[in-house]
């Protein structure tokens, strides 16, 4: 027997330990779970190159609660340890990767940002447990046992022992008092789903009853039998290679991720990378409605099958994070905290890769069937969108597939939609308008108007919708954005067939006032306009500029915050060369004109839907009056 201390750096390794000890602390049985699957591997290696005479046998790994010793035991059946191995690998080289971090982060504020990635691996069971032992028999013929014990300080007990028979290891933690969460069997079950659901190495907790049935119709004899619960799954679908998974293999395995879900995944992306970087994973595009509340964190990510966090920010672009699935590459750093992380070369190439995969795969998907690409539409754009307008890289290869859909639910590229308007929708400073509605049904007298005058009308509703066209005309020379309902529409596309006014420039002057006086004047500007006479006397629109600056500062971005809460604006357009406005200008009655005034102006909001309240309540009882 020896008994020794540690190695001198390991006194300033228990109080790190101990300091974490109220955070992230549930990650020692990943840690754990993780080393026996490894000791498990390398004596799958070793036996497979004939370095190793061990007959592999049952290789499950257990997990054994005992509630009355307050103990939790993970058992292997790996490679094992001898004495002078668990020396070398426990002692004092699990302490040199310890020290390094206890190095590099003493002074750093960050704590909690490290928590659950740094890389104490067997020794994070400190975290929980007041003592620890190890038992342990190298799958080395004729070797013997070891038991490794140590109290959570540096002295430490290393001996032969006759106890260890089977090869394999034993790690037994004796729990801390404030640690017994981890004696109940639903706790450690939910970690084990959590952090261990796709091991490669079978690992049991416990034991589940299942019915087995024997013969058929009178004879069927149904037996109840206890089997060992084995709480994951071996060989996920993202370490298959694509050629050998169907279809449904994809949709099995998006019920294995998110077992509450549903709903089928609209298609998947398989990531399958060797070089420079090794990478696997299953993306899923989930439907996303525009009006969803948007989840991020669905995303998981692991190392070597080993669960590590979903929370992929800095490690995938943003907007990939509302995508759902699972990412797995040994080259991401994990000792390390987020920032590190974020700021990783490795990291940085792996999330260019991702997005480029995303925007090849959309772009296959739409070249091979439009069709359905068409359909889907509706349920991705959010992320396309949102991904455009982060990523320029992107932007560029989704100008190949991202659509637009008009009011007649014809879908078309941005480029194929510049193409089919340009000959109508060019005004006459060579600008081409692109004419969208936010609302069908709410602008539809717009839409009328436009279409009236053989205009085409794209249906623009989407959350940053602004942003994209902010984008898109910085993008495309000469190309203009305008609501149909921020304008008439011969404003909105000028031409140079002017309509000739009605009114004299005079009579106009004289006009203005008579129809403000009438209005609230903090709410609308008058705008006198020649239009058709067969376009209606007054209308309310607001400004595009106006509403844009509005709804981007409600969104985010564009330096425009606080113009939210702008009061609304509204332009009164008032059609000098309808009857209705000659009458009106002709009145001579004052009350009367008044009441023409305010009554052309009600109608006009009304036709928009903004005739509210008690406007609203007058307007409709003085129309019953008058019946
Ligand atoms: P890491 O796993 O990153 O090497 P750990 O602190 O988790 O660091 O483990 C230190 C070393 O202890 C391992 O590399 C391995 O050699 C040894 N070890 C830990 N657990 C086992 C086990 N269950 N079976 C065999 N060896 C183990
Ligand atoms: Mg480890």
């Amino acid at each position: 027997m020896s008994t020794g201390k540690i190695n001198v750096t390991a006194d300033n390794i228990f109080p790190i330990i101990k300091k974490f000890l109220y955070s992230d602390h549930e990650i020692f049985l990943r840690e754990l779970v993780s080393n026996a699957v490894d000791a498990t591997q390398k004596l799958k290696t070793l036996t497979r190159i004939g370095e190793s005479d061990a007959t592999l046998g049952d290789t499950t790994i257990q997990v054994k609660v005992d509630k009355k010793k307050k103990t939790l035991t993970i058992r292997d059946r790996g490679v094992g340890m001898t004495t002078d191995e668990v020396d070398k690998y426990i002692n004092q080289l699990a302490f040199s990767g310890a020290e390094e971090f206890v190095k590099k982060y003493e002074d750093k504020a960050e704590g909690a940002d490290i928590i659950g990635h740094f890389g104490l691996g067997f020794y994070s069971s400190f975290m929980v447990a007041k003592k620890v032992e190890i038992f342990s028999l190298s799958h080395v013929s004729g070797s013997k046992a070891a038991y490794w014990s140590c109290e959570g300080d540096p002295e430490f007990t290393l001996e032969e022992t006759t106890k260890k028979k089977d090869r394999g290891t034993d790690i037994v933690l004796h729990l801390n008092k404030d640690a017994d969460e981890f004696l109940e069997e639903a706790r450690i079950s939910e970690l084990l789903k959590k952090y261990c659901r796709f091991l490669p190495v079978p690992i049991q907790f416990g034991e589940k009853e299942i019915t087995e049935t024997q013969g058929e119709g009178g004879d069927k004899k149904e037996t109840k039998k206890k089997v060992p619960d084995i709480v994951n799954v071996t060989n996920p679908a993202w370490t298959k290679a694509p050629a050998d998974l169907k279809d449904e293999d994809y949709k099995e395995f998006y019920k294995q991720l998110y077992p509450y879900t549903f709903e089928d995944p609209l298609f998947h992306i398989h990531l399958n990378v060797d070089y420079p970087f090794n990478l696997n994973g299953i993306l899923f595009f989930p439907r996303i409605k525009p009006n969803m509340e948007l989840q991020k964190n669905k995303i998981q990510l692991y190392q070597n099958q080993v669960f590590v966090t979903d929370n992929l920010e800095g490690i995938v672009p943003d907007f990939l994070t509302l995508l759902h699935g699972v990412i797995d590459s040994k080259d991401i750093p994990l000792n390390v905290s987020r920032s590190y992380l974020q700021a990783d070369g490795a990291v940085k190439k792996i999330s260019n890769h991702i997005t480029k995969k995303v925007a090849d795969k959309l772009n296959s998907i739409f070249k091979k069937d439009r069709e359905d690409f068409e359909a889907k539409w509706n349920d991705i754009k959010v992320i396309i969108e949102y991904g455009m307008l982060s990523d320029d890289k992107f932007f560029e290869k989704a100008q190949k597939f991202a659509l637009y859909q008009n009011v007649q639910e014809q879908h078309f590229t941005f480029d194929e939609y510049k193409d089919k308007i340009k000959d109508q929708q060019t005004d006459k400073d060579g600008n081409l308008i692109v004419l969208y509605a936010a609302n069908k049904d709410g602008q539809h007298s717009f839409i009328k108007k436009a279409e009236n005058k053989g205009y085409d009308v794209l249906l623009l509703d989407s959350p940053i919708v602004s942003h994209l066209m902010q984008k898109l005309e910085g993008e495309h020379d000469k190309v203009k954005f305008a609501r149909v309902d921020s304008d008439s529409i011969d404003k909105l596309i000028k031409k140079d067939d002017e309509v000739v006014s009605k009114l004299s420039d005079e009579q106009k002057e004289k006009l203005k006032p008579i129809i403000e006086e009438n209005i609230e004047k903090e709410k609308f500007t008058v705008q006198m306009e020649s239009l058709d006479s067969s376009e209606s006397p007054f209308t309310v629109t607001v400004p595009e500029f106006m509403r844009r600056m509005k709804e981007m500062s409600m969104t985010g971005g564009g330096g425009m915050m606080g113009m939210g809460d702008m009061p609304d604006m509204y332009n009164l357009v008032v059609n000098t060369n309808h009857p209705l406005v000659s009458k009106i200008l002709d009145e001579k009655d004052g009350e009367k004109q008044k009441q023409m005034v305010t009554e052309a102006k009600n109608l006009a909001l009304l036709s928009q839907n903004l005739l509210h309240g008690e406007a609203l309540t007058n307007f409709v009882e003085n129309q019953f009056n008058r019946l």
